[in-house]
C-alpha cells in the first residue's frame, strides 16, 4: 500500500457468551492483524478491543487473561445488546485512533476485506460499509426476511445499505457525528447512512458460524427489525391515519346505503354482518393502538435518559 500516513486502527469485537468460539477467533484474527502490521497497512499503535456484553460464560475470563500488548478489553456490567456494546467500544476510544472497524467475533464477516476498507479510507472515505454479496451460508428464511426488511425500510423512506450489517470502518469524523445521536434504541445500520459523509462499499461472502449459536433467534431478530422501523420512521402512524380515514368513509357509505334501504322499506338482515364489522374494526383499532403504543414505549424509554451501557471493568494498554 502506497501511503504516507498509515492509520492507527482499532478493531472492535462485541462478544456475548462466545466462549466456544473466542479462542479460535482470536488466533485467526491475530494472525491477520499481524499481517496488516507487517504489510504497513496499519500503524504499530493499532489495537484490538473486545467488548464483553455481560456474558454469563467464560468470555471475560478468556479476554482478560490475554496478556497481549495489542489487546484492550471492556466488560459491560450487564447484557446491553450488540448495538450498545459497539457504542461502548467506539465511545471509549473516541479520537484515540484514526479508523475504527466493528466486526462480529464469530468472524462470519470476512475480515480480509479490511484491506479494501483501509484502501477506501486512504482515498478519503469517512465510512466504508461491508456488504454481503453472497449470503448462501444464511438460511433461506434469514435471507428472505432480510430482503423484505430492506425493501420495507426503503418503502418507508429510511436509508439503509442493503445486505450491510455492522461490519464497517469509520474515521473520527464519522464517529464524532455518530456520537451526536443520543437515542436509546440504537440501530446503527440506519444511523450511519443518516449521517451521510463520504462513503464506499466493499463486498464479501458471508461465512458460516463455526461454533456456538446465533444470538439473534427469530424473536430477537423480529424485535430488532421492529425497533429499526419505529426508530426511523413515523410512516406507520400515518398509515393508521389513512386506514382510519378510509374506514370512516366506508362506514359513511355503508350507513347511507342502509338508510336508503330502510326508507325503501327493505329489512337488512343478519347478525353476521354486524359481528363481522365489529370484529373487523375492533381488529383495526387494536392494531392501531399497538402501533401507537410502540412509539409511546420508545418515548418513555428515551425520556428516562438512562445510560445506554455501563462499564464494569476496562483493560487498556
Ligand atoms: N452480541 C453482543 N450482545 C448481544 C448479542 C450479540 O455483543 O446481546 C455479539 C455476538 O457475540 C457477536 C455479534 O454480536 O459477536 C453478532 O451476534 P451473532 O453472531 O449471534 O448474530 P448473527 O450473526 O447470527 O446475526
Ligand atoms: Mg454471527
Amino acid at each position: 500500500m502506497v501511503n504516507q500516513n498509515i492509520p492507527k486502527l482499532l478493531v472492535i469485537f462485541p462478544c456475548y457468551n462466545e466462549e466456544k468460539i473466542l479462542t479460535n477467533s482470536i488466533q485467526k484474527f491475530f494472525d491477520f492483524f499481524d499481517s496488516l502490521l507487517a504489510g504497513n497497512y496499519i500503524a504499530k499503535e493499532s489495537r484490538i478491543c473486545f467488548v464483553d456484553d455481560g456474558s454469563s460464560d467464560n468470555t471475560w475470563k478468556i479476554i482478560s487473561s490475554l496478556d497481549d500488548y495489542r489487546v484492550n478489553a471492556i466488560k459491560l456490567s450487564n447484557n446491553f445488546g450488540h448495538q450498545k456494546a459497539l457504542l461502548a467500544g467506539m465511545e471509549t476510544f473516541n479520537n484515540q485512533f484514526d479508523a475504527y472497524v466493528t466486526l462480529d467475533v464469530d468472524l462470519q464477516d470476512d475480515f480480509r476485506v479490511i484491506i479494501d476498507m483501509l484502501e477506501k479510507y486512504q482515498q478519503g472515505c469517512d465510512i466504508v460499509y461491508g456488504v454481503r454479496d453472497d449470503r448462501s451460508s444464511d438460511s433461506f428464511f434469514k435471507r428472505k426476511s432480510a430482503q423484505k426488511f430492506y425493501s420495507f425500510m426503503e418503502f418507508l423512506g429510511v436509508k439503509t445499505i442493503v445486505n450491510h450489517a455492522d461490519f464497517r470502518l469509520i474515521n473520527n469524523k464519522a464517529l464524532n457525528s455518530f456520537l451526536n445521536f443520543q437515542e436509546t434504541h440504537l440501530f446503527l445500520r440506519a444511523i450511519f447512512p443518516a449521517i451521510g459523509l463520504e462513503y464506499a462499499l466493499v463486498y464479501y461472502k458471508r461465512l458460516k458460524r463455526e461454533e456456538g449459536e446465533s444470538k439473534y433467534p427469530l424473536k430477537k431478530m423480529a424485535s430488532f427489525a421492529g425497533d429499526g422501523i419505529t426508530s426511523f420512521s413515523v410512516k406507520p402512524l400515518r398509515f393508521i391515519l389513512i386506514t382510519g380515514l378510509f374506514s370512516t368513509l366506508l362506514s359513511i357509505l355503508f350507513f347511507s346505503w342502509a338508510l336508503i334501504q330502510l326508507l325503501l322499506g327493505n329489512v337488512i338482515q343478519g347478525w353476521f354482518s354486524v359481528i363481522a364489522t365489529i370484529m373487523f374494526f375492533g381488529g383495526i383499532q387494536t392494531f392501531a393502538i399497538g402501533i401507537i403504543g410502540e412509539y409511546i414505549g420508545k418515548i418513555f424509554l428515551q425520556v428516562k435518559n438512562r445510560p445506554r451501557y455501563l462499564i464494569a471493568e476496562k483493560i487498556i494498554r
